[in-house]
Parts: structure tokens; sequence; C-alpha cells
């Protein structure tokens, strides 16, 4: 499994990739409340 492949298992299941912590909703984009990770849907 790519990098980029386990950080979208990751955001599917609403967890950071880096700290495993829980993402947030904002603004269109996913954000982590533990160490700020972020990110954006493009298009
Ligand atoms: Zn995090």
């Amino acid at each position: 499994m790519t990098n980029d492949e386990k950080v979208r298992k990751f955001v599917s299941e609403g967890i950071c990739p880096v700290c495993q912590n829980k993402l947030a909703h904002k603004e269109g984009c996913l954000e982590c409340e533990g160490c700020g990770w972020g990110l954006c849907e493009e298009g």
C-alpha cells in the first residue's frame, strides 16, 4: 500500500493519518483536531 493510499484510507474513516486523532470538517476541508493536519477537496 502506498503512502497516498494509507492517507486516503485514514481520511475515509475520519481519522488523521499523522496522529490518528479525529478529523473535523471545515468549509470543505478536513482538519485534524490534534496536530493541525488538513486536507481540502479539490475540484
Ligand atoms: Zn493529526
